[in-house]
């Protein structure tokens, strides 16, 4: 029987994109031999991103088209991808062509020799920026030091899985605050990886300012890794011992000199104190911040509408 391929593609805005992201790849995905399955998942887009979506839908019964009711994220749009796909092999990709489907047919290559996780790793980043490219790569070196799951460096939200990874990680992997691209190393299986380079996006701009980089940074490292909570137990006890010295130097010099020690350092060492005991609250907050998310229990995303899907 004839394998299917589902391509997962997370639209926010994309309106500007779509139509050379389809024409692009459903004429490589024409070429495979396996059937395929185009699954766009809008997420809450507020320009024309779903009327672009229901002509394709109509114009090609294999592009399915799942609309949120708002903007729920990246995160919670692959995933909806995944719940809804039903081929043999699932390929995450973004809607603005930096993910290049001229790697299709090798990552169905890939599948067909019985791969489950295939890591698409980036080479090269024309159109990140200098900035972009060091902050990815300083976070990926931090992860891999507090965490004890091994991440690739420089992987992207461009990966393939088999049925049996995606189901793995539709049925277990549901945390509120997410990341997917962990999970996915996070599963085991046959891995495997292609180098890429990246494209400049086709059109539009890019959805992620610094600062939603910075938070999604924060959280993944949080939730990958419980280092950060013992960082009081270290601070503890760095304190302790900066406390002692000065504890003795102070007694030294009011035995010496007779004066007791100076108004600056105090002032240095309140400054000091306070800053690593709000850092290790702001650290602790935040842990509760994604307990209190997971506790709550709310969905992941809600649909509103859909194209070409039976339920
Ligand atoms: N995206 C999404 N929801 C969002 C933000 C982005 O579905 O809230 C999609 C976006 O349409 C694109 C992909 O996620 O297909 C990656 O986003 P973008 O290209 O803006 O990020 P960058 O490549 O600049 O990191
Ligand atoms: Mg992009």
């Amino acid at each position: 029987m004839e394998k299917t391929l589902s391509v997962v593609v997370s639209c926010y805005n994309e309106e500007l994109a779509l139509d050379q992201f389809y024409k692009e790849t459903a004429s490589i995905l024409k070429s495979l031999d396996w059937d395929y399955e185009l699954i766009f998942v809008n997420d809450g887009s507020q320009d024309n991103t779903m009327e672009v979506l229901t002509q394709l839908s109509e114009g090609d019964e294999k592009v399915k088209v799942i609309s949120f009711s708002r903007n729920f994220g990246h995160e919670a749009a692959m995933i909806a991808g995944l719940d809804y796909s039903k081929g043999d092999g699932i390929v995450c990709m973004d809607a603005d062509l930096q993910h290049p489907p001229e790697y299709l047919p090798e990552i169905v290559k890939k599948l067909t020799e019985g791969y489950d996780v295939i890591n698409m790793v980036r080479t090269k980043n024309e159109s990140a920026g200098w900035f972009k490219n060091l902050a990815s790569s300083a976070f990926y070196h931090l992860i891999n030091v507090l965490s004890d799951v091994k991440f690739e460096p420089n992987a992207s939200d461009f990966f393939a899985i088999s049925k049996k990874a995606g189901k793995v990680l539709k049925d277990n992997y549901r945390e509120k605050v997410r990341f997917l691209r962990g999970y996915v190393q996070n599963i085991g299986f046959r891995k495997t990886t292609i180098e890429y380079e990246a494209r400049v996006r086709v059109a539009g701009e890019s959805k992620y300012s610094i600062k939603k980089l910075i938070a999604f940074s924060l959280n993944t490292i949080m939730c990958f890794s419980n280092l950060p909570l013992k960082l009081g137990i270290y601070a503890g006890c760095g304190a302790g011992v900066l406390g002692l010295v000065m504890m003795i130097y102070t007694i030294w010099s009011w035995a010496r000199v007779g004066t007791p020690n100076g108004y600056a350092t105090t002032i240095v060492l309140i400054c000091f104190m306070f800053a690593v005991l709000f850092l290790i609250v702001g650290v602790i907050g935040n842990y509760i911040a994604i307990l209190f998310a997971e506790l709550k229990d709310r969905p992941i995303y809600i649909v509103g509408e859909t194209k070409n899907v039976e339920e």
